[in-house]
């Protein structure tokens, strides 16, 4: 999430708002109140969207945007200020964005040449171990084109293979130390549980981190040696898995193995799936189902969905049914949390998983692996089952009912509550209205229960539901939904797009003038950093005639640079002409338009009607801009683009 998002995610709209000295009250949805911007007390033209954490006013500024853009208003400030501002508010610390300077690649880029060898020096001593070169293919079923294609090797045992062979070749010990290769004897580590003969080691000095061990290479989404994964040879070692520290170039939140080869997979399948091991991966690869990652060892991030979610929405859990089944879900939110830093687990967290599918807007599904299996050993007794289970996957909600339900007698009053009571929190959690009906209905029936009596425990009616405050709960239980808005979707889109190509907005343009319609406009957008972007982006295209992409990025305030490459990079997967693209671009701004025309129907029309039961002469004002509107909405929609 850019901070940006984290500080919108934050703070709440209507309490800024109304902290500004607006009077808001609920109409339906929204918030009305009048407008802070201009002097006018005699109609509430001003609305607020909590949902969207953005704000309009009808009346005589017709101008809208998010928080930063109020803020921005209200106290004249520009959006870095603005932004200083908010994120102080919101207890988010910003870093400063940071190129990464040359040095600083170019050690990073030392370190992974050092990995790069390492893969080879372990690869080297598995060709010359039969026994574990038979375990690999007989016990795990894996051919030497696997083994090749995933580099797969082994760490000799002793205590300084690694150190000395690289050492004779030029490394120091500090680079080996920096890559994870060698560990520092601590003085009385009472938690080095690895090796009890690590004892012997004098404290301070180093010795080869990973020891008669089957090495697993693990790589950035771009295929750079970034750690390993080391599996146990002799079972009585512990722990059965030893992965890399963290390093500048291996963070374990922030890479899932099998990426650099799962990419384009994902892409050509619109699916991914994420299974928990690497041994898993790689036995899913070679039988042909490539859309497979894992991460290593620990719970799913945010920053890992993002990872995936440039390449698709649609993102599959398997997961042993015993992890995903009751007893996680029973253990409750904070017992989860607790769990994501536990290794070698990757964990189920209903709500967690649903705040992170609706942030990202992705398609989350669980799928459960029968048997007790694991997948490699699916697919080692039938190809087929893997592609039938993942068919099957069910969304959160559904998987979570169910799981709940099996072995239940649901006639049983006690039985019906208690599964009612673990299950409507996670649908009332659920940002859009129309799904939670849904799984309302499919949960009442499920429990053979009339749907009013789920209604009366939980539903909290027609208004809005606000973020809980409570002191109590830490700020990540905190973040919010930021709700699964369509016109956030649409503008996201279409600065990706208009930032990897900025001509595309003179065509736009064109085609718009030529429909009549006018053209982009800085106001066609919601978001406030949309909005610059936008902005940067009409200047670059009046100051020079070329190389505008470039232009626009060295324009752009750094603030905004995380957005700007987030989109830039979710962009990648549109990869249709010119031509296709710009009748993309132009049905985007055609459906941002009509929202926009929508909602201002609807504020009119209240407006209108305030002001008819008052006696108020601009009934009649606001009755034309309502035909005005409906009008541009027809003319609209019969726009053949
Ligand atoms: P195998 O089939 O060889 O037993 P696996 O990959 O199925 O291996 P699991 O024990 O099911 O192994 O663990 C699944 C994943 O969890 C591993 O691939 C690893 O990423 C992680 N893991 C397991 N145990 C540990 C551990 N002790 N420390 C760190 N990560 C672990
Ligand atoms: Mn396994």
């Amino acid at each position: 999430m850019s901070q940006i998002e984290e500080i919108k995610s934050k703070i709440d709209i209507v309490d800024l708002v109304s902290e500004a000295g607006v009077k808001l009250r609920h109409a339906g949805k929204n918030y009305t109140g009048f407008c802070p911007f201009h002097d006018n007390k005699r109609s509430p033209a001003f609305v607020v969207w909590p949902e969207s954490g953005t704000w309009r006013c009808f009346g005589a500024c017709n101008e809208g945007g998010d928080i930063f853009k109020f803020v921005m208003k209200r106290e004249g400030l520009d959006f870095k200020e603005a932004l200083r501002k908010l994120a102080a508010r919101a207890g988010v610390e910003l870093t400063e964005f940071q190129r990464e300077t040359p040095e600083a690649r170019e050690a990073y880029d030392h370190l992974r040449k050092l990995l790069e060898d390492a893969v080879i020096f372990y690869r080297t001593h598995l060709f010359n171990n039969k026994a574990i070169l038979t375990y690999l293919r007989e016990k795990r079923g894996l051919t030497d084109a696997t083994i090749e294609t995933f580099g797969l090797g082994y760490a000799p045992n002793g205590w300084d293979n690694a150190l000395k062979h690289f050492t004779a070749r030029g490394y120091s010990e500090q680079d080996l130390i920096d890559s994870g290769l060698l560990t520092v004897r601590e003085e009385a580590d009472s938690r080095n549980t690895q090796h009890a003969t690590s004892r012997s080691i004098p404290v301070g000095r180093t010795y080869d981190k990973f020891r008669n061990r089957i090495m697993i290479p693990i790589r950035d989404e771009q295929g750079r040696m970034a750690g390993f994964g080391a599996r146990v040879v002799d079972p009585d070692d512990i722990p059965k898995f030893l992965n890399s520290p963290e390093t500048p170039i291996f963070s374990k939140g922030r890479i899932l193995y099998g990426l650099d080869r799962a990419r384009k997979p994902i892409r050509t399948a619109d699916q991914a799936v994420i299974v928990e091991g690497y041994l898993d991966v790689i036995a899913l690869h070679q039988a042909g189902y490539e859309n497979v990652v894992s991460p290593m060892g620990t719970a799913l991030t945010e920053d890992q969905l993002r990872l995936l979610k440039r390449s698709t929405r649609r993102i599959v859990l398997a997961l042993d049914p015993d992890v995903a089944g009751q007893k996680a879900i029973l253990r409750g939110l904070e017992a989860a949390r607790s769990a994501m830093d536990k290794e070698g687990e990757l964990g189920f967290d209903a709500r967690g998983l649903l705040k992170n599918e609706a942030r990202l807007q992705a398609d989350l599904r669980v799928a459960a692996i029968p048997d007790d299996l694991d997948p490699d050993e699916i697919v080692a007794r039938n190809k087929e089952e893997w592609a039938k289970i993942i068919e099957d996957a069910k969304p959160i909600v559904t998987h979570v009912m169910e799981t709940l339900a099996a072995g239940q007698n649901v006639n049983d009053p006690k039985v019906k509550n208690q599964i009612a009571a673990q299950v409507l929190p996670l649908i009332e959690d659920l940002p859009s209205p129309l799904e939670r009906d849904t799984y309302r209905q499919a949960l009442a029936r499920m429990l053979r229960v009339d749907e009013r009596s789920l209604m009366g425990t939980q539903a909290r009616g027609p208004v809005m539901k606000r973020k809980p405050r409570g002191a109590l709960s830490s700020p990540k239980a905190e973040a919010t939904v930021a709700a699964v808005n369509p016109v956030l979707r649409l503008e996201s889109f279409f600065v990706g797009i208009v930032l990897r190509a900025p001509e595309l907005v003179y065509q736009v343009d064109r085609k718009l003038e030529e429909s009549n319609l006018s053209a982009l406009a800085v106001d066609d957008f919601e978001y406030t950093d949309h909005q610059i972007i936008i902005q940067t982006i009409r200047q670059s295209l009046e100051q020079v005639d070329r190389d505008y992409h470039a232009y626009v990025m060295a324009g752009l305030p750094e603030s905004i640079l995380p957005l700007a490459n987030e989109l830039l990079a979710e962009s990648e997967k549109f990869k249709q002409n010119a031509d296709a693209l710009r009748d993309d671009l132009l049905r985007a701004v055609k459906k941002m338009r009509l929202t926009r025309a929508a909602e201002q129907i609807t504020q009119y029309r209240y407006l209108q009607e305030e002001a008819g039961e008052q006696g108020d002469a601009r009934a009649a004002e606001f009755e034309n801009e309502i035909a005005r509107l409906i009008k541009l909405r027809m003319y609209m929609d019969r726009m053949k683009f």
